[in-house]
């Protein structure tokens, strides 16, 4: 079992991150940039807005002080305008009493300090007599013929404004005022709790403070502070803990150069606020991150959990143990709960797989060596012990046989009896198999009714002895759930020096030498023999030469005389095949239908037959002849093609009235193993007039109780149970038996195989009349069989091919008598 170290799932899981993870946190990092960036611009859109905001405010504040400024200059111009209109004064002296009168009346309204009066070009005379007003003014005046004012800080920062007046005589003059600047100043100053003051900028002057406002009241850093700049565009710094913003106004517009005004602003409080509104707008950055990291964790806290677990726990699920899935949940349900799910199963279906297969594998291991039938080691273990002991046997010189064994008629007693029965029978062999194996050697079963035996260390004669041994052994009987039956074996013999040490070469050569046993009529055994391989040769050409065969007109049916010997004649012909093979000369079908019956050839080779058979027929009627009957054989595949008793009785039909008959030939054997289907045709046949007569009884397996069925017209008894009934009284007695048994059920009855005449003559005095046999005549072509038909017609006795007369006893003789 893997380490769960090894796995490689681990090292995945490891490095996964859920794509809802990755989501969670691309969303929140897109959240959190998205936010800055606004803050960001936010901010700064505000504080430019706020700079903006700041410049337009200390623009209106010089503004109003400028205002200030016209409304004094206004206030002076309209009063003195009026009242030097109606005092009419004529002359300079008049006014300037009237000056003079008015004044104290002025200075209540207005923060008047001095006033002058002048004539054009004429010094001024002033009441307080402490400065005069400044040139630039009075020529201003002078030229504009206007009321003008003007900035003077030659002592102190005063306003000093002037117009000109004129006597009623029209002499020009022109009345000065200076004016308290501070009072403008102040007037600017209270409404925003700001500090003014008008600086000297003139080098010398070093930068100097002329007048300003509340003077006492600031600290005199903020102005120090504002005085080190040398333009007039904003600046803000911190003094003490102060937020403090400056701008100074050049005064040009006052027609003053040298002095600016000074505007000096805290703005602290507004800066504390602004401070604590960032201060928010973080905190509020800072709650929403927070906030979105507790709830990202509260989110993937399970999920991620779930992940861990399965990252772990899914390598332990094909272990199939240390996992316990998660109860399942209820409420909010996503994809790990059914991962969950899932696991559960998989774990489940894992567990009950692998006790399965843990299970199944030691019998799957068995199942793969060992035949689950029988026991028996199987195919595949054969070929591998075959290998092995091969091997060795070359190594170590010893003698290796293999004994193939195939139990004859297998198929007919599995159909008849039933494959339960089949297969105990194949479970009793096989126990008898290995009861007669010595131990190291071994049995084995290839398949079916296929067995094998290897044999270590025995030579020729011991392995023949110990197969005949097998064979008599298995054909012992066996009872079965109360039937008792006997089955003998065809066994085949090859050894290892035949082979050159080749497994596949020895199977091959056993396996002939068995189909060897089974040609020879069964139940015996054969050894390999090299006349075996050509055999074998001849049957590898034989299926692809055959069609070549039917269509080259090499194939031919010859015909044997059935004879009855109390008549004395000929009653009929058996038709047998025989092949004109260009290289092998004529040739018997036991050398080649076998391999016929097996292949694709036998229906047409069937038809064929049948027609051939007919044209006989038809032949035979022509020459006159009567009451003959021509038998052809069929094989049991024939039954196959569901159309062959139609097509046989049409064929049959179109020969017209017969007065010969027709019989068909088939072993009994074939009749029953297709049971169904040949019963159902050879009735249709029969009842078209066409014989049926069954082949080779009492060769193979025979049961009774199916006599009762056949259906058919005719026994045919096989040679060998004929011939041994004249050795053995027991075979008498059943062949007798079976004659009387015949005779009740209305069954005509042939012996086969007669050759000798003491065969006949005990046949002829036990009851039997039909006979059929070398004695009686070969098998021959058409032409000899119908001279031999004519010569038997002419002497009415039996005379065979060679044209020699067969005489039987007249009178039963010793050896007849039972
Ligand atoms: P079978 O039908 O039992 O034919 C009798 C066989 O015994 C023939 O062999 C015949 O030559 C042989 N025989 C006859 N009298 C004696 C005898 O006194 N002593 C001995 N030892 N043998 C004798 P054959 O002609 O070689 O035929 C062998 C088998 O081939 C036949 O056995 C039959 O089953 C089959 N067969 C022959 N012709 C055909 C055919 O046209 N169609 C089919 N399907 N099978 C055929
Ligand atoms: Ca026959
Ligand atoms: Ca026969």
């Amino acid at each position: 079992m893997r380490s769960l170290n090894h796995f490689p799932l681990l090292d995945v899981a490891n490095r996964f991150v859920s794509v809802r993870l990755k989501l969670v946190i691309g969303l929140f990092v897109l959240a959190i940039t998205a936010l800055s960036l606004f803050g960001y611009s936010a901010a700064t859109y505000y504080q430019n807005q706020e700079q903006q905001l700041r410049s337009s405010l200390f623009n209106n504040y010089f503004e109003e002080f400028n205002d200030q400024i016209v409304k004094l200059k206004d206030s002076i111009t309209y009063i003195f305008e009026a009242q030097v209109v109606l005092s009419q004064a004529d002359s300079f002296d008049a006014l300037h009493d009237y000056l003079e009168q008015s004044l104290p009346e002025l200075q209540w309204l207005l923060p008047i300090s001095d006033a002058c009066i002048a004539q054009y070009n004429k010094i001024p005379t002033c009441f307080q007599q402490a400065l005069l007003p400044p040139d630039s003014l009075t020529e201003q005046v002078q030229a504009n013929s206007g009321p003008s004012h003007v900035i003077d800080c030659r002592d102190y920062c005063s306003l000093w404004i002037a117009l000109p007046v004129r006597t009623a005589r029209n002499q020009r003059g022109i009345f000065s005022f200076k004016l308290d600047l501070a009072e403008a100043l102040i007037n600017v100053a209270h409404r925003d709790n700001i500090d003014v003051a008008i600086i000297d900028i003139r080098p010398q002057a070093d930068k100097s403070i002329l007048i300003a406002t509340q003077t006492e009241r600031q600290s005199n850093t903020w102005f120090d502070n504002a005085l080190k700049q040398s333009n007039t565009s904003a600046t803000s710094f911190q003094v003490d803990g102060e937020f403090i913003e400056t701008q100074q106004f050049s005064l040009a517009s006052q027609g003053n150069h040298n002095q600016r005004l000074l505007i000096v602003k805290n703005w602290s409080e507004q800066h504390a606020s602004k401070l604590s509104h960032y201060q928010n707008l973080i905190l509020l950055l800072l709650a929403t991150g927070i906030m979105s990291v507790v709830t990202g964790f509260l989110l993937m806290k399970r999920p991620l959990r779930s992940l861990r677990y399965h990252a772990t726990h899914l390598p332990a699920i094909l272990d199939n143990r240390g996992y316990r899935p998660q109860p399942p949940r209820s409420g909010l349900l996503d994809e790990f709960d059914s991962l969950d799910r899932i696991s559960l199963e998989l774990a489940d279906k894992f567990g009950t797989m692998q006790q399965r297969i843990e299970a199944n594998t030691a019998s799957l291991e068995r199942m793969a060596l060992i035949d689950q039938l029988t026991e028996l080691p199987n195919r595949t273990s054969f070929r591998q012990q075959l290998d092995k002991s091969m091997k060795q046997a070359q190594e170590t010189n010893t003698d290796l046989s293999l004994l193939y064994i195939d139990i004859d008629d297998f198929k007919t007693i599995n159909d008849k009896l039933g494959h339960k029965f089949g297969d105990q029978l194949l479970k009793r062999l096989a126990t008898r198999l290995v009861q007669l194996c010595p131990s190291d050697n071994r049995a084995f079963r290839l398949g079916g009714d296929e067995f094998t035996v290897i044999l270590i260390g025995h030579n020729h004669d011991s392995v023949m002895a110990f197969a005949d041994n097998l064979a008599q052994w298995l054909a012992r009987d066996i009872t079965i759930d109360e039937v008792t039956i006997s089955v003998t074996p065809s066994i085949g013999v090859a050894n290892a020096l035949q082979s050159s040490y080749d497994s596949d070469l020895i199977t091959q050569y056993a396996d002939l030498a068995m189909y060897a046993s089974k040609r020879k009529g069964r139940n015996c055994v054969s050894h390999f023999n090299i006349e075996l391989a050509k055999h074998n040769d001849l049957v590898f050409t034989i299926d692809s030469q055959f069609k070549e065969a039917m269509r080259n007109d090499e194939l031919e049916l010859f015909m044997q005389p059935q004879v009855s010997m109390l008549e004395q004649r000929i009653i009929g012909f058996e038709l047998l095949l025989r092949w004109r093979h260009p290289e092998e000369g004529l040739v018997s079908p036991g050398r080649f239908l076998d391999v016929i019956e097996n292949g694709r050839h036998i229906i047409p080779l069937g038809y064929w037959v049948i027609d051939k058979s007919i044209t006989l027929l038809e032949e035979i009627e022509f020459l006159g002849l009567k009451d003959l009957v021509i038998a052809f054989n069929v094989s049991g595949r024939q039954f196959d093609d569901k159309n062959f008793a139609n097509r046989l009785i049409q064929k049959f039909q179109s020969a017209g009235e017969l007065s010969n008959i027709l019989e068909l030939e088939i072993t009994e054997s074939a009749a029953l193993t297709n049971y169904q289907q040949v019963q159902s045709q050879l009735s249709a046949i029969r009842a078209a007039g066409i014989r049926v007569a069954f082949d080779d009884f009492g060769k193979g397996f025979t049961s009774l109780s199916y006599l009762s069925k056949l259906d058919c017209d005719k026994i045919k008894f096989d040679r060998e149970f004929g011939l041994n009934a004249i050795s053995s009284s027991s075979s008498q007695y059943i062949l007798l038996s079976m004659q009387k048994l015949m005779n009740q059920l209305n069954y005509d009855v042939l012996v086969e195989g007669v050759e000798t005449v003491e065969h006949a003559n005990w046949l002829k005095f036990n009851g039997f009349d039909k006979v059929q046999g070398y004695l009686f005549g070969k098998p021959v072509t058409k032409d000899q069989a119908l001279e031999m038909l004519a010569r038997s017609k002419q002497t009415s006795s039996l005379i065979n091919e060679q044209g020699y007369q067969i005489e039987l006893a007249q009178q039963p003789t010793a050896s007849a008598r039972h």
